[in-house]
């Protein structure tokens, strides 16, 4: 059996609990690493009921507004400036 002093002991523990860390460190920043933010393009839109501008994605045909909650086409305003009908 290998005979370890106090100090020597300690030192081990503290070595290992550091290699733990430092583990669980990379492991965390490798996963976050993995994550990938995915933006969809978005558009300013004006409901047709109650005139609210709002952001929607620019893929959907319908968007849903947040104020009234009634859908409107997915007709977006350009500069600010309301597209004609
Ligand atoms: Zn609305």
């Amino acid at each position: 059996m290998i005979e370890v002093s106090a100090e020597t002991g300690f030192v081990i523990y503290l070595a290992a609990a550091m290699v733990a860390i430092i583990g669980i460190w990379l492991y965390q920043h490798k996963k976050g690493k993995a994550k990938e933010i995915i933006c969809l393009p978005t558009k300013t839109y004006i409901c047709e009921f109650c005139s609210t501008q709002y952001l929607a994605e620019v893929v959907k045909p319908f968007t849903r507004c947040p104020e009234c909650h009634s859908l409107n086409k997915n007709i977006y305003v350009k500069n600010n400036q309301k597209k004609p009908l």
